[in-house]
């Protein structure tokens, strides 16, 4: 059996079901476009760990997702989308791209979060896009784009709170989204979500808790990402008790 895809960490597969896939979550970790590359052990059930226990709390918050459901350590069952080749990302404190690309130092926070758009594209390096280019560009219309901002908003409000529940701050993140199989006219959020595409600080130490710790070689990666599982799983604890 062959994936139907694989990316940089992730690799899709069919189900019995066509409108069912099971995504899997690999332990291999890249930065910069590809250019740096690692393997993690466990990390693959880490993000996994993580990116089931967000969908759930989002779904129960009624975001449209792709998850179904968690199927082992490592696997996911999702609805079959078609990717909208655009990455959605938010911003609530500058960081990463947007201080290269202003000069504005790490770490000011924003009046209200900066949403910004890049066409996926590893070719291309992932380029920023407005929505100019989207429309032009065919990847999505311009009512496809308001819907985009109004949940990357609605997703930006509900998980903000839910890590500064647990003592860390939602820096920025990304997000993708898909056009469901089933039916084509409805967008649903996509891709996993875990510390390998959000940046998440300790809100008392300031400590990077997410892929920086790789990026930037600051050293204990998996030792981050299992803090972050242990503070989501112990506030959801608290809340079945
Ligand atoms: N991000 C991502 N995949 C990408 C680009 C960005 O997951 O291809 C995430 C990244 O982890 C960060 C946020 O989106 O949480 C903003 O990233 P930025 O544009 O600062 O890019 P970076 O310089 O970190 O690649």
């Amino acid at each position: 059996m062959h994936p139907i895809y694989e990316g940089k960490a992730k690799r899709l597969w069919e189900t019995s079901d066509p409108m069912t896939l099971r995504m899997e979550f690999k332990n291999d970790a890249t930065a910069f476009n590809g250019e740096k590359k690692a393997s993690f052990e466990n990390k693959g059930r880490l993000n996994n760990e993580i990116s089931t226990l967000i969908y759930e709390y989002l779904g129960k918050t009624g975001i449209p997702t792709h998850f179904v459901r968690k199927i082992d350590d490592t696997n996911v069952e999702v609805k079959r989308v078609e990717i909208v080749m655009v990455e959605v990302i938010v911003r609530n404190v500058a960081a990463g791209s947007f201080c290269k690309r202003t000069g504005m130092e790490e770490g000011k926070a924003f009046s209200q979060p900066i949403i910004e758009f890049s066409y996926k594209s590893d070719e291309l390096g992932d380029p920023l896009i407005n929505d100019d280019y989207i429309r032009e560009m065919g990847l999505a219309t311009p009512e496809d784009l308001v819907f985009l901002r109004k949940s990357a908003l609605q997703v930006n409000e509900i998980l903000s709170g839910f890590f500064a529940e647990v003592g860390l701050k939602l820096v920025d993140f990304k997000l993708e989204f898909g056009r469901l199989a089933s039916d084509p006219s409805q967008i649903v959020l996509a891709d996993e979500i875990s510390p390998d595409g959000c940046r998440l600080w300790d809100l008392k130490t300031g400590e990077k808790m997410d892929k920086d710790r790789f990026r930037r070689d600051l050293g204990n990666v998996m030792e981050a990402y299992e803090e972050v599982l242990g503070r989501l799983k112990a506030r959801l604890a608290k809340e079945t008790a």
